[in-house]
């Protein structure tokens, strides 16, 4: 498949977090540029959002990944991303947006070895259906899920045919660019679907033609690696992502029109898949590990800010709140009398020297 390159970084970022590896520590420095790249597009739509009034949504969008605290599993070389606040706006931060498909992304594939483990006669195809672009985002939104429900509709009617039947399970996405050359919008939606037999691209596209009114345009490609369906699924849900290639106008728009709509929907055994609204990751139970703490700077990136001491199991510390674990703490009227130190050395330096054998 080719997927579209306006914004390589912005696909890399989904299938880089997506692909097998991606949270080796080795990894770290370029998963650190991705997020990095993703939070400055957040700060910019953050400017935006300020400057329309929408100062609390801003304000939201700057904090989201602010902070960004990683555990590093240094015995098996792997490093989860432990805590971060999120905004969870996904259609106008590109950091939700990716850390959400990756979530979704795994969930599917998941779910979908368990539906080819029951029926491996099941074969993969990514489905793309599109409509003709329009000036109306909404209007547009309406008519290709209209649509795309209509011709989901022909699986169960009775005495007549229609290549919908053929697939058993669907997921899909809406999307929405700006179409090339006619500066409309541009939707379309991305599915895989799963089918025992090939659907016939022709076929579907004289009936999505007879649906729509406006457009034949359907694509089906099959996956030729069928243990491979990743690049599928990264098409399907990488649909917030690409909020970020739309101008900052563009997105906030796309964000008002369509952020009470679900933009992801399924059929069949794809139904019900539960995607954890959690965007960090699992922590590794029982291995060791070294706390890393990462600050946002504006045009720098992330920037290293403090790291922890492996955690003791038997002895867990309280949960700190990121704000403590980075503030300095508020000195007491006490502490500012120079004579009167506020901390303890770790050893008197009488004993120390007396350790020593120097006096
Ligand atoms: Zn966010």
């Amino acid at each position: 498949m080719s997927p579209e390159k306006e914004n390589p970084l912005i696909d890399e970022s989904l299938a880089a977090e997506s692909k097998q590896g991606g949270d080796d520590a080795a990894g770290l420095p370029s998963r650190l540029t991705r997020y990095s790249r993703a939070h400055h597009r957040a700060v910019e739509m953050a400017d935006y959002l300020s400057e329309a009034g929408e100062v609390k949504l801003g304000r939201n969008l700057a904090l989201c990944g602010y902070y960004l605290l990683f555990r590093d599993y240094y015995t098996v070389g792997k490093v989860r991303l432990h805590a971060a606040k999120f905004c969870h706006k996904h259609l106008l931060c590109p950091l939700c947006a990716i850390r959400r498909g990756a979530r979704m992304v795994k969930s599917y594939m998941d779910r979908l070895a368990v539906i080819k483990a029951e029926n491996p006669h099941l074969n993969a195809y990514l489905v793309t259906f599109t409509v003709k672009d329009g000036s109306d985002l909404a209007e547009r939104f309406d008519h290709l899920h209209r649509s795309i429900g209509r011709l989901h509709k022909t699986r169960h009617g009775k005495g007549q045919w229609s290549e919908a039947r053929k697939a058993s399970a669907a997921v899909w996405s809406y999307e929405f660019k700006r179409g090339q050359g006619s500066g409309g919008w541009h939707p379309h939606t991305h599915a895989v679907w799963l089918c025992e037999d090939a659907p016939d691209m022709y076929k579907l596209r004289a009936e999505w033609e007879a649906i729509t009114g406006d457009s034949f345009m359907v694509d089906v490609r099959p996956f030729h690696d069928q243990d491979d369906v990743l690049n599928g699924f990264l098409e399907v849900f990488k649909y917030a992502v690409k909020f970020a290639d739309l101008s900052l106008d563009d997105a906030w728009h796309g964000y008002q029109t369509l952020s009470g709509r679900r933009l992801i929907a399924s059929f069949g055994a794809f139904r019900g898949v539960d995607v954890p609204d959690d965007l960090t990751d699992e922590g590794l139970d029982d291995l060791p590990y070294v706390e890393l703490l990462y600050r946002f700077v504006r045009g720098a990136g992330y920037e290293f800010s403090e790291s922890g001491p492996s955690a003791e199991r038997e002895r867990p510390e309280p949960p700190k709140t990121l704000v403590e674990r980075v503030l300095p703490r508020a000195r007491s009227a006490a502490t500012t009398d120079q004579k009167k130190p506020h901390w303890k050395p770790a050893i008197e330096p009488e004993r120390y020297r007396s350790a020593k054998g120097s006096d």
